[in-house]
């Protein structure tokens, strides 16, 4: 039986261990590498990591085209946030023009 976890605060559940929920803005990520993805900015004055909105991460590709990092996906206890990079582990858009 997977172990089913939820938050106090906002009562998000999931399922798993690898999964990642932000106790500051609540949003959900596959692994703790999308959660990291998701607080690219300095810490805040009073120590605590600020935010970005998931949906407004992005990267600059070689191309310059700037493409987002997360992506959100549907499960049964809500969205979650994946890498675009899961899909592609051999993105071929990184490889040298
Ligand atoms: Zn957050
Ligand atoms: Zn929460």
């Amino acid at each position: 039986m997977p172990i089913l976890v939820s938050c106090p605060s906002c009562s998000r559940e999931w399922t798993g261990t690898v999964q990642a929920h932000c106790t500051i803005c609540h949003e959900h990520f596959s692994t703790v590498a999308t959660f990291d993805t998701h607080r690219p900015g300095p810490r805040r004055k009073d120590g605590t990591p600020s935010c970005g909105k998931p949906g407004d991460i992005t990267r600059r590709k070689r191309d310059g085209t700037v493409v987002p990092m997360l992506k959100p996906v549907s499960t049964v206890h809500g969205p979650l946030w994946v890498s675009w990079s899961d899909d592609t582990r051999h993105d071929a858009e990184e490889e040298p023009a």
